[in-house]
């Protein structure tokens, strides 16, 4: 085995911040990673075991313990849940053998939750051996682990017409993509990023920029900062060596339309890069990518290649002399957080996806302490759009604080699930029409970190960075669901995915998850309500980065939309609410803090591809 370690090693040069690259590619050879793996990485990279341990404990699918030939990851999500989760859990147990959290008594198996994997559309979902299989039955999964024991590998499982794995075919047959509206921006006619490569690197670096600033192009991962001003600062701040970043950790439940971006038009996204390694002086790209969607690496491999190939990455590109820029995937491990800007820079590192205190902010000091330029993969997509067609085009379309289109991946209850490309200043009423929800009450706009939204008093809400600012996900429930165990499961989420450097946020958010538990439970009091308000408070005013200040708005917002849900579940043992407590004074603040949150997201965002 440690022979087997050290060719890793020297495979990733001895580099210590492709730590995370070499924890994953042991586990694939091992199966989990060994206390002795762990020390031969350690003196290979002259760091402590502790170091490595540091990292390794970090991330949902780093393993430190066998976890069977075959590890099943079952997506354990709201939209899961409506549509079979359960069923689909109780079968995989009955036919492994074994419960969730543990692996079957022959090592076979190993059964495992997680978070959203970006399969809202399609789910219950799972990743087994990192490959994923969607629209799950109790009778399908039953299928799917006969074969598997009998010896059939998950990828001949999933991939019966033997597509090879770096085809857009592959990709295609494992995952839907649901394209349901197309527009001017995405999905239609390709983007000639050989004219689009060329015509941005004949121009003067402060040129790109100044077409970028003209455009309004704001960034789609949830702050919704000035693409060209980023630009700007980094082009601007000092350093010889820069980098790009592409964040592709869309994390946040209900998101993925950045996987489909990938799948359909990955080049527009790496052109993308290219401009912007141009525009603010860097020679390396690097796209992030979540590890749920490590299936399409080979396919996103091939794709580098043959920009390669046609000079369009590389030495030299498009004939500029003086322009060298190359790009190169690194995977996450499964972390929310790594959303976070300064995360996913720490994650780069090989580090834990902790947050990093700003400022200094990543234009002035990223990755390894060099300026670096942080956009996602649908902002990306839309510069080689707007190298395409002009800035000025593009800026004509949308509102006048919120230029261009959005991408919106649609799950929950309506007819058509999936991704649509709608033009900013569209009402909350007209997208529910356009993607067929079925008796729609609540619009959860953004993921469990944005707003719980009533459709019945907010239908005339738009689209806009000031108003109903959606970061990619539009979640939909009807009238027929609980939605208190909804936002209770949604502070699950935070409570799991906290990295817990901040007491208010690690212990906040379980406080507020216990809180909801009560209500649900009939053992609230008004003091409950009380206190659910002065943690959101606490929470959201201490923490260091956009978790913590948005963590609370499941409770808060639905709290703003839905008061009689919450009014009725508490306890009348002390009768009903006092005639003294004014439930909209006690939530006015939060009102005006949410607006704010709303309309500016500032930097403080988780930009999880939201
Ligand atoms: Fe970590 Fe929460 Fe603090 Fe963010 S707010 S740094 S997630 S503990």
């Amino acid at each position: 085995m440690s022979n087997k370690v050290e060719a890793i090693i020297t495979r990733y040069q001895r580099r210590r911040e492709r730590l995370i690259d070499m924890l994953i590619a042991v586990q694939e050879s091992e199966g989990y990673i060994s206390d002795s793996s762990v020390n031969v990485l350690a003196s290979g990279l002259n760091l402590s075991p502790l170091d490595v341990r540091e990292t390794l404990s970090f991330y949902h699918f780093l393993r430190d313990t066998p976890s069977g030939k075959h590890s099943i990851y079952l997506a354990d999500t709201v939209i899961a849940r409506m549509n079979g989760y359960q069923e689909v859990k109780e079968a995989l147990e009955d036919a492994v053998g074994c419960a969730f959290g543990s692996v079957s008594a022959d090592g076979e198996i190993g059964l495992f939750d997680t978070q959203c994997i970006g399969l809202s559309d399609q789910e219950p979902a799972m990743l087994v051996d990192g490959i994923p299989f969607t629209r799950l039955t109790p009778d399908k999964v039953r299928t799917l682990l006969a074969a598997l024991k009998a010896g059939v590998s998950p990828a001949a499982l999933a991939n019966p017409k033997g597509y090879a794995n770096d085809t857009f075919d592959y990709i295609e047959s494992l995952v839907e993509s649901n394209i349901r509206q197309p527009g001017p921006i995405f999905f239609g006619q390709k983007v000639n990023i050989e004219r689009v490569i060329s015509d941005a690197v004949t121009q003067l670096p402060v040129e790109v920029i100044d077409a970028m600033s003209t455009s309004r192009l704001r960034g789609r991962g949830g702050a919704g900062f000035s693409a060209g001003l980023k630009w700007r600062l980094c082009h601007d701040a000092p350093g010889e060596t820069k980098y790009v970043i592409c964040n592709a950790d869309e994390g946040e439940p209900g998101t993925f339309k950045d996987r489909v971006i990938l799948t359909h038009c990955p080049e527009q996204v790496f052109a993308g890069m290219v401009i912007a390694g141009h525009a603010i002086g860097a020679k390396e790209g690097i796209i992030y990518l979540r590890y749920e969607y490590r299936h399409m690496v080979p396919y996103l491999e091939k794709t580098l290649q043959s920009m390669r190939e046609e000079k369009l990455l590389g030495r030299r590109i498009a004939g500029n002399a003086k322009f060298d820029f190359d790009i190169r995937i690194q995977l996450g491990a499964g972390a929310y957080i790594c959303g976070d800007e300064s995360a996913l820079i720490e994650s780069c590192e090989g580090k834990r996806g902790t947050p990093r205190v700003k400022p200094p902010f990543p234009v002035h000091k990223g990755f390894m302490g060099c300026p670096t330029a942080v956009n996602n993969v649908e902002t990306l997509a839309n510069v080689s759009r707007i190298f395409e067609k002009g800035a000025k085009w593009y800026e004509s379309m949308g509102t006048k604080e919120s230029a261009g289109t959005r991408l919106i991946s649609v799950s929950g209850d309506v007819d058509k699930p999936g991704v649509y490309e709608i033009e900013w200043g569209i009402s909350l009423s007209d997208v529910l029409d356009l993607i067929s929800a079925k008796n729609p009450r609540v619009a959860q706009i953004s993921g469990p970190s944005g707003e719980c939204v009533s459709v019945a008093k907010d239908g005339n809400r738009i689209f806009s960075y000031k108003d109903l600012s959606c970061n990619g996900s539009l979640m939909v429930f009807s009238y027929e669901r609980n939605l208190l165990d909804i936002i209770q499961q949604f502070m699950h989420f935070f409570v799991e995915e906290s990295c817990g450097i901040c007491v208010p946020c690690r212990a906040g958010n379980v406080e507020l998850y216990n809180k909801i538990s009560l209500i649900i439970e009939g053992r609230a009091v008004e003091q409950d309500l009380d206190e659910i308000l002065a943690w959101s408070k606490i929470v959201r005013g201490a923490s260091r980065c956009g978790l913590g200040t948005t963590s609370p708005k499941p409770i808060i917002t639905s709290l703003l939309a839905f008061p009689e849900e919450y009014n009725q579940r508490i306890t009348t043992q002390h009768g009903p609410l006092l005639a003294s407590f004014d439930l909209n004074a006690a939530l006015s603040e939060f009102t005006v803090a949410t607006q704010t949150l709303n309309s500016t997201s500032s930097d403080q965002s988780v930009e999880v591809s939201k």
